[in-house]
């Protein structure tokens, strides 16, 4: 579904990717892990076209995404739920999901896929009259990604969901992020510093460092790894 081919990016002069090489096939659930600052939102923000790469190419259903605005990387099926979540705090719970469909015209599916977000976080619903900024940490990554939802994306990005989060919250989204991908087929690329959790849901996964991918493999295998234990799990 996705494929990025010998991708270097940059900031200026600033080299944050370096010959990056990755590949997402239909309903996986890929991931990347890797310490702070190693390149794992640069990766997000050159897929959807908001820092664009310098070499290399980065191909979604085997077209390339070279020179393609990022409203019309949410257009062709990619939707990001960023780090920090970013609702808009000043919008009510509907609102924001309103928000999230906006480019959608198809009113029944659009009412379809409501239902569908407030059958995964009844919170939601309950809460929907409820401004944005007003909601826990928790409650707000649910919105952030129901809003992504909204769009009935191909693929969903997501940046670090369990940042901040308590131990039982990150439990709960990401058993969250296995469902959308068993019930909806939403294929899933979901990048991480807490490896632990996100090996468990992930089917492969890639490791990188320094802006380069180091490793790559499936989940079980990394989760047996050495180095990943060492570096990422703590053991
Ligand atoms: P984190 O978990 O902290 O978000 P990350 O793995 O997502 O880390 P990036 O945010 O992609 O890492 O950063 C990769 C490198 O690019 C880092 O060295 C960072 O300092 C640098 N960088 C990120 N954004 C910018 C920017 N806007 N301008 C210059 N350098 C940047």
């Amino acid at each position: 579904m996705l494929e990025l081919k010998n991708i270097d990016t940059f900031y200026g002069n600033i080299q944050a990717l370096r010959d990056v090489s990755i590949k997402i096939g239909e309903g996986e659930i890929i991931t990347l892990i890797g310490a702070n600052g190693a390149g794992k939102s640069t990766t997000l923000m050159t897929i959807c076209g908001v820092v664009p790469p310098r070499n290399g190419e980065v191909l979604f259903q085997g077209q390339s995404l070279g020179g393609v605005s990022p409203d019309k990387v949410v257009a062709r099926g990619i939707c990001q739920v960023p780090e920090g979540r970013l609702i808009f705090p000043d919008l009510t719970v509907q609102e924001n999901l309103d928000m999230g469909a906006f480019l959608r015209s198809d009113k029944a599916g659009i009412r379809t896929d409501l239902d569908q977000v407030f059958a995964l976080f009844p919170i939601l619903k309950e809460r929907r009259g409820q401004l944005g900024g007003t909601l826990s940490g928790g409650e707000q990554q649910m919105l952030a990604i129901s809003r992504a939802l909204m769009a009935r994306p191909k693929l969903l990005l997501l940046d670090e969901p369990s940042l901040g989060l308590a131990p039982l919250i990150i439990r709960q989204i990401f058993d969250i992020i296995k469902q959308i991908n068993r019930e909806s087929n939403t294929t899933i690329f979901l990048v991480e510093q807490n490896a632990n959790q996100a090996l468990k849901v992930a089917h492969r996964g890639y490791v990188m460092e320094n802006g380069r991918i180091t490793l790559e493999d499936s989940c079980d295998k990394l989760l047996a790894n050495d180095e990943v234990k060492k570096a990422y799990l703590g053991l």
